[in-house]
């Protein structure tokens, strides 16, 4: 995996949370706190701001510095997540190179396994996990079978579409919209529009073919 890359996705991910300010501050205002979209664009604003410092360093100890400014900068239960993302993602990194699809599909995988063992959710409990994890599944099983990057990037993008719009009929188990109970229905969930947006973003990265 390239330095340049994630430091490419770092600048594309600011800036795809920001232009969807909307979607992401009205979900978690409608049942959270509010506060989902500052903590992204800071994050995402501190993770962009590291190229010049990070550019010369190898992927996994980017990604470990990315983890650690996310760390120190997202406030609300999403900051430790993302860097435990990062940090776990750094760790296979490290062993594989992440030069390969299954590599790097490993290495993701090992990320989201990070987010889980963080935040003690899984799958149907309406978090970014309901994105995360199918993205990582279908990432696996495509790379295994050998489909391109092209290919895996398109079937991605429409898996998180798929995990964005499974938390609409969910009851909130984890986080601050585990109070609300049935309240919560048919509002998707704005961590899961975040992980959606940045998971379309870095996928039409490949798309455009601007990986290597
Ligand atoms: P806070 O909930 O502290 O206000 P944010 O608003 O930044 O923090 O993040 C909220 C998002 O974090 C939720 O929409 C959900 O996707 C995700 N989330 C909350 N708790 C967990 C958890 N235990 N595991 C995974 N994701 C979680
Ligand atoms: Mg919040």
């Amino acid at each position: 995996m390239q330095t340049s890359f994630i430091l490419s996705a770092s600048l594309a991910i600011h800036a795809a949370i920001v232009a969807n300010e909307a979607d992401i501050e009205s979900l978690d205002r409608a049942i959270g706190d509010g506060d989902h979209y500052i903590n992204m664009k800071r994050g995402s604003e501190a993770a962009a701001s590291m190229y010049n410092e990070l550019l010369a360093l190898p992927a996994d100890e980017a990604l470990n510095k990315i983890g650690s400014k996310l760390l120190s900068t997202i406030g609300g239960a999403a900051g430790p997540l993302f860097a435990s993302f990062c940090m776990g993602m750094a760790k296979i990194v490290k062993h594989n190179g992440g030069n390969t699809a299954l590599e790097i599909a490993a290495a993701f995988a090992a990320g989201v396994q990070a987010i889980v063992q963080r935040g003690k959710a899984q799958v149907g409990e309406k978090t970014m996990l309901d994105v995360l994890v199918p993205v990582s599944t279908h990432f696996t099983l495509l790379a295994a079978e050998g489909k391109s990057n092209i290919e895996i990037a398109r079937a991605l993008k429409l898996t998180a579409d798929q995990g964005l719009e499974s938390t609409r009929n969910l009851i909130a188990t984890k986080g601050r919209a585990a109070g609300l109970g049935e309240r919560a229905i048919g509002h998707l969930d704005a961590g899961a529009k975040s992980c959606q947006v940045m998971v379309h973003t870095v996928c039409d990265l490949v798309i455009q073919g601007k990986n290597s």
